[in-house]
């Protein structure tokens, strides 16, 4: 059984701001009558830990284990795990992303109780499986159920961004304004408050802004509005790229097909990475960039970064609203 969670709740989010596109997510529950053991013959869709315990004595006591997708992007899928031992069910995240992850979890059960309480906000780290929950059945000889759901947001809480001087993230020679700067009233508020638009037209050249690993690309969106719906993650193109300090630079509103680098990628500062483009929440073609963390599995936080802006620029420039600046390394 599956069901999803309406996303209405994150309508708070203002953005072309794709730090929180897609709070929403889908549960499961584990079949109630668990597999029977290959091994044994069971006698019902309920056996008891002693009806099957002589073919065996490591399956003398349950186990099952179910799993399903909640986010899957370039760079991979991040499942949840439920694992039934015993008397003991626990909840997992696997993450295949080279990322961490920050999620908050929500759940409703029934026949379990909590061993603990388990965390609001987990962090699960990169390319790892972590366990989020644990139970113990009350009364093992019955059914039993978890249902979860999840706000998932790319990046660690714990991230925290080192002095660095970004590039400006197009070609040398090339002059684009800043349609939106920090804290930009259209959209770059709340968790998107230091973000710089770049308004340029479709299909311009994007380099990265700073060494790094590429950790989640998607580009298979079409179009791009000032509806709601555009806030979803799924309804722009991007790149999330990992960088030395542990935060990630996005890059945002990407050409359909449009991104040129794969997860797993190393990039160099000035590497041609996509294509600028028209999709997801915006009004005009655009390249939002941002350097971003997560605060929760709901939100992420954007952190201030400043742009050489010519060979002479040492400390950095903050780009200003409606300047126009001339990419030049
Ligand atoms: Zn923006």
């Amino acid at each position: 059984m599956r069901y999803v969670v309406l996303a209405a709740a994150i309508a708070v989010i203002a953005a072309c701001a794709p730090v929180k596109p897609m709070p929403l997510v889908v549960g499961t529950e584990p079949e109630p009558e668990e597999p029977k053991p290959t091994t044994t013959p069971a006698p019902t869709t309920a056996p008891t830990p002693t009806a099957a315990p002589t073919a065996a004595p490591s399956t003398s006591k349950h186990h099952y284990t179910s799993e399903y997708p909640i986010m899957e992007y370039g760079g991979g899928k991040l499942r949840v795990i439920l694992a039934r031992d015993g008397d003991a069910v626990t909840e997992s995240i696997a993450n295949e992303y080279r990322c961490p992850i920050t999620l908050d979890p929500t759940r409703t059960t029934e026949n379990l109780v909590e061993d603990g309480t388990p965390a609001a906000t987990v962090t699960v780290p990169a390319s790892k499986t972590t366990t989020i929950a644990r139970w113990t059945l009350i009364d093992p000889h019955k059914a039993w159920k978890v249902k979860s759901h999840f706000a998932e947001m790319f990046g660690d809480t714990a991230s925290r961004p080192t002095r660095y001087v970004y590039a400006l993230p197009f070609t040398a020679g090339e002059t684009y304004p800043v349609g939106q700067g920090f804290d930009g009233s259209f959209s770059h508020t709340g968790d998107s408050e230091y973000a710089v638009d770049f308004t340029m037209p479709e299909g311009t050249a994007i380099r990265a802004a700073r060494d790094g690993v590429v950790v989640a690309t998607y580009d298979q969106a079409t179009g791009g509005g000032t509806t709601d719906e555009y806030k979803d993650r799924s309804r722009a193109n991007w790149i999330y790229i990992l960088h030395a300090d542990g935060t990630l630079g996005m890059y945002w509103h990407l050409a359909p097909g449009g991104v040129k680098v794969a997860a797993g990628d190393e990039v160099a500062r000035g590497q041609v990475i996509g294509t600028s483009g028209f999709t997801g929440y915006a009004q005009v073609p655009h390249l939002h960039f941002a350097v971003v963390g997560a605060t929760s599995g709901a939100h992420g936080t954007s952190f201030k970064f400043v742009f050489k802006t010519s060979a002479k620029d040492k400390k950095g420039t903050a780009p200003v609203e409606l300047k126009r600046y001339t990419a030049f390394e």
